[in-house]
């Protein structure tokens, strides 16, 4: 049993606490939000009154915040992570953030002798409740030894991606592919519709064949061929769009910061900016292929 001290207990962090608690750890929890911090009290999380408090005397922190500009803040602003934590803490950031604040934090966090973890997770809400979460995990080996077990009670697979921020490194090139493939196969099913090819008979064809991919056999963007897949209940998330377009602006900007070329990738984006511009962005990102049906 470890103490786990853990800010962000949204969608996500709510339920990875859940798990970490369900494990047997002694969890402690902390959100600035009061809303978050009801639903996870009314859940059995144990909560502290603030950031110092949900810390102290812990062995492992983990964060789960909206974005890179919200972990910088509780790591690095006065009265944050390491300021209010002991050194011999390690530090989890599973949080979806851009690459340079990772990497950044990364650094300031081991001056201040910390070891740190970046370790997106894939899998959504769905797979924080059923603990069955990816962690893409970038850090020093020493510091993945100590995160295993315990990443190991809100997930099936922790993989090591490299050092510092190659767990975001990985989770936003996987993304990107996502994104990507969930429009290339709508297309092809709007395609399809169109020269009076049946839906059930491309997804036959197309499974078993070159095409065929998770965005097609796991989460097939129309009804039918995949009963558990979004489009059967008039595309309610899932993964949401609007957490499509964040991991592809991610992508994105990486990209133009490091000179990759990644021009699908960058269209993607642009085609989900246009889907949640329209009101969509709470829907699951499968309903896109109704926006592509409709020529956008
Ligand atoms: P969320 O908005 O539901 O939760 C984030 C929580 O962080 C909120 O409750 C917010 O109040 C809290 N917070 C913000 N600033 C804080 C601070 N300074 N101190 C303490 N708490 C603070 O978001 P979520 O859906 O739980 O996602 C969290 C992260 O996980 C994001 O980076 C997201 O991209 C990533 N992610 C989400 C999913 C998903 O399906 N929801 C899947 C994979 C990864």
């Amino acid at each position: 049993m470890a103490e786990i001290g853990f800010i962000g207990l949204g969608n996500m962090g709510r339920p990875m606490a859940s798990r970490l608690i369900a494990a047997g750890h002694a969890v402690r929890g902390f959100d600035v939000a009061p809303p978050a911090r009801e639903a996870a009290g009314a859940v059995g999380i144990p909560l502290a009154a603030d950031l110092g408090a949900a810390v102290d005397g812990a062995e492992a922190v983990f964060t789960m915040l909206p974005a890179g500009e919200d972990v910088r803040a509780v790591y690095c602003d006065a009265g944050g992570l390491l300021e209010a934590a002991d050194p011999d803490t390690l530090l989890v950031d599973s949080s979806t953030i851009d690459l340079e604040t990772a990497r950044s934090v990364h650094k300031e966090a081991s001056a201040g002798g910390f070891a740190m973890l970046d370790a997106p997770v894939s899998g959504g809400v769905g797979g924080a409740e059923a603990g069955t979460l990816t962690f893409m995990v970038g850090g020093g080996e020493e510091a993945v030894a100590r995160g295993e077990p315990l990443m190991a009670a809100m997930g099936r697979n922790i993989v090591h991606a490299g050092g510092p921020g190659n767990g975001q490194a990985a989770k936003m090139c996987n993304n990107m592919v996502l994104g990507v493939s969930m429009i290339a196969v709508s297309e092809a099913f709007a395609l399809a519709e169109r020269v009076g090819l049946d839906a059930q008979t491309l997804f036959d064809i197309v499974s078993t064949a070159s095409g065929q991919c998770w965005s097609l056999t796991s989460y097939c963007p129309v009804p039918g061929p995949v009963p558990s897949s979004p489009a059967n209940r008039d595309y309610r998330a899932g993964f949401t769009a609007a957490m499509m377009l964040k991991d592809l602006r991610l992508a994105r900007g990486a990209a133009q910061a490091n000179g990759a070329n990644a021009p699908l990738g960058s269209h993607a984006a642009s085609l989900y900016e246009q889907y949640c511009a329209d009101g969509e962005g709470g829907s699951d990102f499968s309903g896109i292929i109704r926006m592509l049906r409709s020529g956008g």
